[in-house]
């Protein structure tokens, strides 16, 4: 068991140096003890990288249709339990309106893998939007390189693609059918038409230990990734992963943290499973790091029929409810809401 000094030690190493071998990122990781001293670290790192503004971004939630099966997903295919919906064009170009209406700079449009949206079909809607001067992310699985290039060149900046765990076992049992390569294939066919790349963990998966997760976060150091979103798993009874034990909060938190100070560019949010877990909880995860909130502008039914885990947050409130509530809650901390749309910042960008 390390003592006090060395984990102070190592932080104070990271803070400085922003590199971690990976038995010390496992040492911070396991250690209980490292939590509060790596967020305060990770806060200070947070305000000299990024500054104190909090990029907004609207999440919209156009499909829940899915042709994949992963084990802990609530879209999944084999779900019976599921109303599946699936929104228009025109709905989803209205609620990108509506979101730059309330302030937004960014909207995020994810799904499950519904082959309704061809690359065409989506690249269309990529367009509309792009028209109303907003930066688009697209959170949607996996395509071939030739569609991802077609949204890419219909505007497209961002793409978020969790890699889950890079523990290629790991990641193959409960994402049957999928392949680990293909899903860094993935990744690296998104860096190379030139989006930003958001990737994540989801913490908490059967068989994930601390050395898995300081390799996941070793493997985005090494794609230099733009984005890095992560998140307890919340078992949902309707898929084969339900009476797993839910994530760990705190092992969450510590790697929040240890995010930041190994990409202390990156913009890392704090996600809505950690609220669904613990209330208050992405405040907590914006002070331990983040610097990112994506706020959910679907309207209506949909909300609560995205349903990837249950409990989710917020699903009776409007877009402008949400808003006005994440708006209030961040200059509460003294932070603020950065009005500009929130590309990643570039150490050379920096004048450090
Ligand atoms: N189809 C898209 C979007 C997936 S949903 C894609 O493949 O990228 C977005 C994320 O929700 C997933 O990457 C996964 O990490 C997370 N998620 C899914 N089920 C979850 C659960 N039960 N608990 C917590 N997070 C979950």
């Amino acid at each position: 068991m390390p003592n006090e000094e060395k984990i102070l030690q190592l932080i104070a190493k990271a803070e400085q140096e922003h590199t971690l071998k990976k038995e010390e990122l496992t040492c911070l990781l396991a250690s209980s003890q490292a939590e509060e001293p790596l967020a305060a670290a990770a806060d200070h790192v947070r305000q000299k990288f990024v500054g104190d503004g909090v990029h907004l971004r609207g999440l919209i939630e156009f499909s829940n249709i899915c042709r994949q099966d992963c084990m802990y997903c609530g879209l999944r295919r084999d779900n019976q339990r599921l109303e599946r919906y699936r929104l228009g064009a025109d709905e989803i170009v209205g609620l990108a309106e509506k979101a730059k209406g309330d302030g937004y700079h960014t909207v995020v449009l994810q799904s499950g893998e519904d082959m309704y949206f061809t690359a065409e079909r989506l690249a269309g809607i990529i367009r509309r939007i792009k028209a109303l001067d907003l930066a688009v992310t697209l959170s949607v699985g996996e395509r071939s390189f030739d569609e991802y290039r077609l949204w890419r060149e219909a505007g497209a900046d961002r793409y978020l693609l969790r890699i889950e765990t890079t523990d290629r076992e790991v990641y193959e049992k409960f994402d049957p059918g999928m392949s680990y390569d293909n899903r860094v294939r993935c990744l690296r066919d998104l860096r190379t038409l030139g989006y930003e790349v958001g990737t994540g963990t989801l913490v908490g998966l059967p068989g994930q230990t601390p050395v898995s997760i300081a390799e996941d976060i070793l493997f985005y150091q090494k794609l230099d990734a733009d984005m890095v979103g992560i998140g307890p798993l919340i078992p949902n009874p309707d898929t084969p992963l339900g009476s797993a034990p839910k994530g760990d909060f705190h092992l969450t938190r510590r790697m929040v943290s240890l995010l930041r100070l190994l990409l202390p560019e990156a913009n890392i949010p704090a996600t809505t499973a950690m609220e669904t877990m613990v209330p208050h909880g992405r405040e907590l995860i914006l002070a331990s790091g983040a610097n990112v909130v994506m706020p959910n502008v679907t309207e209506g039914d949909s909300r609560r029929k995205y349903a990837l885990y249950p409990g989710k947050i917020c699903v009776a409130d409007t877009p402008a409810q949400c808003r006005r509530c994440m708006g209030g809650r961040i200059k509460a901390m003294g932070r603020f809401i950065a009005e500009d749309k929130g590309f990643r910042k570039h150490r050379r960008d920096l004048s450090i």
